[in-house]
C-alpha cells in the first residue's frame, strides 16, 4: 500500500500545449493518504481516467511527478507501480475459466498454489461467481465478464494501490448496489489505497470516505460527502452534488448584509467578496417558504418523493428549488421565501468566500 503524491502534475495531449485550454488536466498537486478510500466525481469529460492512468502509468504527464510513498515513479511503467487497475468494459482472457482468470495475476506473481484457491474462492464468492468457476470465460454475458475483470482486480493484497475506472457501467442495476457494498467491504477488510472513478454522485458518496470533485480538468474540492454538502468549494459541487442541486441567486454582499433582487438580509458572517460575479448559495434544504419578509417567490410545481417534498419555485425569473418535510403546509401560489443562515455560501467568480475571521 502506498501514499501517492502528484507533484505538480498537468497533462496534455497536444504536443505542443500553448494556454490552460490545451490541458486536459490542470496542474494539481495532491497527497492521496495511503489507506483511504477515494471517488474521483465528475461530468464525462472532465478528466478523470486521464489523472486515473497518469497514476496506473498507462499515460506519462506531460508535466510535473509523481511518488509512491516518496519515490518518484513518473518514468516507471505500469507493471512496476504494483497497482491493479479495473476498466468500464470487461478484459479477460475468455480461452481461460472463471477460475484461471481470478488466479492469473496471483499465479503471474509465484504464489503458492494452496493460497491461489483459497484465495479465488473468497473472490468467487465477493462477485457472486462461485457457480461458474469451471466455465470459459467465453460466452459468458458482459455483465459476468465485468465481474471477472472486478474480481482480478482485487484479488491481489499486496498492491500499492487499487484503481476503479467506472467499473459498475456494464453491471445490472441491482447487482451495481451488491459489488459497492463488496468493494467497501474490501477497503475495510485490506486497507488499500483506492481510487474509485464515477460520474455518478451516489456512488461516490456512499463509497468513499473523501471524495474528489473534477471540473473542465481541474480539481475543485477534496472533501468527505459532508463537507460538500455543507460547504460546497465551487459552485460546480454546489450544482453537481446535492438532489437537487443547489440554489445560486445573483447578490450583493457588504459584510454581514447580503442583497438579492432588492431584498436585504443578515448573513451568519462577515464577508469581503473580492470582484467579480457574487453569488448566494443555498441548497434546497435550507430554503424556507411563508417567511413574512423574505424574497417573492411563486411556486410553479411540487413534487412529493416519499420522505420529502420538493417545491419548485419562481424567483425573479431564475428556477429555485425547495425541500418541505413530508406533511409540511406548501403555500398554494405566491410566498415568500428566506434562507436558513446556517445553509448559506458566498460565491465570487465561482469559488466559495471564507467568512471573516471565520474558521471555515
Ligand atoms: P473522463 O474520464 O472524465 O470522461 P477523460 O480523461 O477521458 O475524461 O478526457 C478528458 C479530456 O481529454 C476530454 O476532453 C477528452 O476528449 C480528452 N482526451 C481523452 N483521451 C484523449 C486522447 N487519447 N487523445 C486526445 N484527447 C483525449
Ligand atoms: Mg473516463
Amino acid at each position: 500500500m502506498a501514499k501517492i503524491t502528484l507533484d505538480n502534475l498537468a497533462h496534455s495531449y497536444l504536443p505542443n500545449p500553448k494556454s490552460e485550454d490545451d490541458f486536459a488536466l490542470k496542474e494539481l498537486n495532491h497527497d492521496w493518504v495511503d489507506g483511504e478510500a477515494y471517488a474521483l466525481l465528475g461530468a464525462s469529460g472532465c478528466g478523470k481516467s486521464t489523472l486515473l492512468n497518469i497514476i496506473s502509468g498507462l499515460l506519462h504527464p506531460s508535466q510535473g511527478r509523481i511518488l509512491f510513498n516518496d519515490v518518484d515513479v513518473t518514468d516507471a511503467p505500469t507493471a512496476q507501480r504494483n497497482i491493479a487497475q479495473v476498466f468500464q468494459f470487461p478484459v479477460v482472457y475468455d480461452t481461460m475459466t472463471v477460475r484461471e482468470n481470478l488466479a492469473f495475476p496471483l499465479r503471474n506473481r509465484g504464489a503458492d498454489p494452496a493460497y491461489i484457491a483459497q484465495r479465488v474462492s473468497q473472490i468467487a464468492a465477493m462477485i457472486g461467481m462461485e457457480a461458474e468457476l469451471d466455465r470459459k470465460a467465453r460466452g459468458l454475458t458482459a455483465d459476468s465478464k465485468q465481474k471477472i475483470s472486478l474480481g482480478r482486480g482485487m484479488v491481489r493484497e499486496d498492491v500499492n494501490a487499487l484503481l476503479f475506472d467506472e467499473p459498475l457501467t456494464v453491471i445490472d442495476p441491482h447487482m451495481k448496489w451488491e459489488l459497492r457494498t463488496q468493494l467497501k467491504s474490501l477497503h475495510h477488510e485490506f486497507g488499500h489505497t483506492m481510487i474509485y472513478v464515477t460520474h455518478d454522485q451516489t456512488e461516490a458518496l456512499t463509497f468513499a470516505d473523501k471524495v474528489v470533485v473534477m471540473y473542465d480538468g481541474r480539481v475543485v474540492q477534496i472533501g468527505t460527502p459532508q463537507e460538500l454538502f455543507e460547504r460546497p468549494a465551487h459552485t460546480f459541487v454546489g450544482y453537481f452534488i446535492g438532489s437537487p442541486g443547489m440554489n445560486l441567486f445573483d447578490a450583493s454582499v457588504e459584510g454581514p448584509r447580503a442583497t438579492i433582487g432588492g431584498v436585504s438580509f443578515d448573513l451568519d458572517a462577515a464577508y469581503r467578496p473580492k470582484g467579480g460575479s457574487v453569488q448566494i448559495g443555498v441548497r434546497p434544504e435550507f430554503i424556507r417558504l411563508g417567511s413574512d419578509n423574505g424574497l417573492p417567490a411563486r411556486i410553479t410545481r411540487v413534487e412529493d418523493v416519499g420522505r420529502h417534498k420538493i417545491v419548485r419555485l419562481d424567483v425573479q425569473g431564475n428556477a429555485v428549488s425547495a425541500i418541505a418535510a413530508e406533511g409540511a403546509a406548501i403555500p398554494t401560489d405566491t410566498t415568500r421565501i428566506a434562507f436558513d443562515p446556517r445553509g448559506v455560501n458566498v460565491y465570487a467568480d465561482d469559488w466559495r468566500v471564507k467568512a471573516e475571521g471565520g474558521l471555515a
